[in-house]
């Protein structure tokens, strides 16, 4: 077939790799950027002196030097993240780049430092009256990182005493962190063998992952069938690792006086707890509607019970390949429609080579988007290879690099945005592409699988991440009185199952029992309880998305303004500001629940 192939521009991603030259010459072995790593250290050490010559009271005669030492720490925050994001440039680009994972090595050592010093900003922070703080904060230094500032102090106090808190941090490394690296392990570790057209491979969690989504039923029942036995090898281990991790946060918790296992993680949200019960609520009220797309993509399958590995089966299909090109250009005539703006924006992105694209071996594996902030520029990281879905990666890359493109005149602080903001803009892309692919979708195959793939992503984050979301409070309550035994966690992950699908799963076997030690997400450490932000991520942008439908382009200066703050204000803050809409009551929740769904009644009249 080669010999006929009359496509000039050859595979669609050839030779689509990102410029870091530019950032730093000479990559891994960077002259320039072992300069400024070196850099980040003596200032690393001198700011440790510095601090500890700093008095520990606030007053008119120190003050300015507090102010400076804060902002000090805030580029130093900034030169770390930078040196970070072009370490990890070099190790994804080139998994065998040896010099690029000692480098990041070192990098973490240098966040290690930066985060000690802050701790002894966190201790001085909480030690100041009200009214010294406020003295402090009102330099015009700091009023970018006024929302940052406060917020920490505020946490400090909830905290205990800070040398307390240094020794958990410290024992945390060895202790509730560990557990994290030991599932890992295992995770990485676990083998399983699959049968396929007459042949057994062996294959990783990784793999097997991919044989899930497979448009052949036995696939993917085997698939799971194969993930199950696996976890099931190891469960009274993982029992052991989850019970142990959570162990540590409620002694933590209890040596806090924090009563609610949610109040970590809310504050790491930004968010309330009352918006969280408003999202789900509107959830909840959302699945009659996606019961009827189950019945009909139940149709369209030829099945009659849906199962666990049911959740991401494809339908329709498209049979067109896009290059690399098109789909850049596909992606800035989309973005026009709403915002010449950001359409220039992306433009540059793929002209100035921000974008790392090409299909070739010896790369990492997955997507992601960084930002280089000394030069305030992104760059970003997939593999590209023709078909829709990477379409819509790039699309959502874009969206992110859009949003650190938007913040980058903000001080070091004011760009931390909570990870439930952090996916507006990328979400907010897919939208605006996929509804683009829709409205000019060939035939019915191909506006089925737009749908799909619409409606899938509504199940799994209302249905799927509510789940995680059930089992892990309800396996926290419990876990409070002793251990969790293996065959109790079982049951506690069907009953959160059976829940949060309302009805959708059928039959005995329709569940997933071991999920919670196959999914990663329930022993990060760092980030516990990640299931919801997916599902407030998706239904934000969606309501951003919906209004941006509803009030054209006229929205996208608001939208922009929205993105700036994300780094500066709460969740419910930001909406009230920039949308004028409330996210602790039902209506906005309501709306994006619906908009989501809008397809369900197209979806079921096509497939019948
Ligand atoms: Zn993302």
């Amino acid at each position: 077939m080669s010999s006929h192939n009359t496509n000039t521009k050859g595979s669609g991603s050839e030779h689509i790799t990102w410029d870091l030259e530019s950032v730093f010459p000479g990559g891994s072995d960077s002259v320039e950027y072992e300069k400024f790593r070196a850099d980040i250290k003596k200032d690393l050490e001198s700011a440790k002196v510095e601090i500890s010559q700093l008095p520990k009271r606030l007053s008119s005669a120190n003050r300015h030097s507090w102010a400076d030492f804060i902002v000090k720490m805030q580029e130093m925050m900034s030169r770390i993240r930078h040196a970070y994001g072009f370490a990890e440039c070099l190790i994804s680009q080139n998994v065998n780049d040896a010099r690029g994972h000692q480098i990041n090595g070192e990098m973490s050592f240098y966040l290690a430092e930066y985060q000690n010093l802050m701790v002894g900003v966190e201790a001085f922070a909480k030690a100041q009256t009200d009214e010294e703080w406020q003295k402090l904060l009102a330099d015009e230094k700091l009023q970018d990182a006024e929302y940052y500032l406060n917020e920490m102090r505020r946490i400090a106090r909830m905290k205990m005493l800070p040398e307390y808190e240094s020794l958990a941090t410290e024992l945390a490394v060895n202790g509730y962190h560990a557990w994290n690296r030991l599932y890992d392990k295992v995770y990485g570790d676990l083998r399983v063998q699959f049968d396929e057209k007459g042949e057994s491979r062996e294959l990783s969690l990784g793999q097997l992952a991919i044989k899930m989504s497979s448009p052949d039923r036995a696939i993917r029942r085997q698939a799971f069938e194969k993930l199950e036995e696996a976890w099931n090898r190891v469960a009274d281990w993982m029992a052991m690792v989850l019970n142990s991790q959570a162990g540590f946060r409620l002694t933590l918790y209890k040596r806090r006086e924090w009563d609610s296992v949610l109040l970590e993680p809310i504050l790491k949200s930004r968010m309330k707890e009352e918006t969280l019960e408003a999202m789900w609520g509107a959830v909840c009220r959302g699945l009659p509607r996606l019961k009827e797309y189950i019945a009909a993509k139940k149709k369209l399958l030829g099945i009659d019970q849906f199962k666990w590995y049911d959740q991401v089966a494809p339908v329709g299909q498209v049979d067109r390949k896009i290059s690399f090109a098109e789909a850049g250009d596909l992606i800035v005539e989309r973005i026009n429609t709403f915002s010449r703006k950001q359409a220039e924006f992306s433009r540059m992105a793929l002209d100035r080579r921000w974008i790392e694209a090409e299909d070739r071996p010896g790369k990492a594996g997955g997507g992601y988007c960084t930002t280089l902030d000394m030069v305030k520029e992104s760059r970003i990281f997939m593999t590209y290879g023709d078909t829709f879905t990477d379409l819509s990666t790039l699309a959502h890359e874009l969206g992110h690099a859009y949003h650190q493109h938007l913040i980058r005149d903000n001080s070091p602080f004011a760009k931390a945005y909570p990870m439930t903001l952090a996916e507006t803009a990328s979400l907010f892309n897919e939208l605006l592409i996929v509804d683009g692919a829709l409205g000019s979708a060939e035939g019915d195959d191909e506006k089925l699988m737009m749908m799909d793939l619409k409606l899938r992503n509504a199940l799994i984050k209302f249905c799927n991440l509510h789940a995680r979301f059930i089992f892990d409070k309800s396996f926290y309550e419990e876990r409070k009185t002793g251990i969790i035994g293996r065959t109790r966690l079982d049951e506690l992950m069907v009953n959160a199952q059976k829940e949060a699908f309302g009805g959708m799963l059928e039959g005995d076997d329709a569940y997933h029992p071991l999920f919670w030690a196959s999914k990663l997400h329930f022993y990060l450490t760092g980030t516990p309880f990640y299931n919801y932000p997916y599902t407030f991520g998706f239904l934000f942008a969606t309501g951003v998305y919906n209004l941006a439908r509803r009030e054209g382009p006229e929205f996208a200066m608001k939208y922009e303004a929205l993105l700036a703050d994300t780094g500066r204000m709460s969740c419910e803050d930001l909406a009230m500001k920039h949308l004028g809409t409330d996210l602790t009551g039902d209506d906005f929740w309501n709306r994006a629940v619906n908009m989501a769904l809008e397809d369900v009644d197209e979806f079921v009249k096509l497939a019948g």
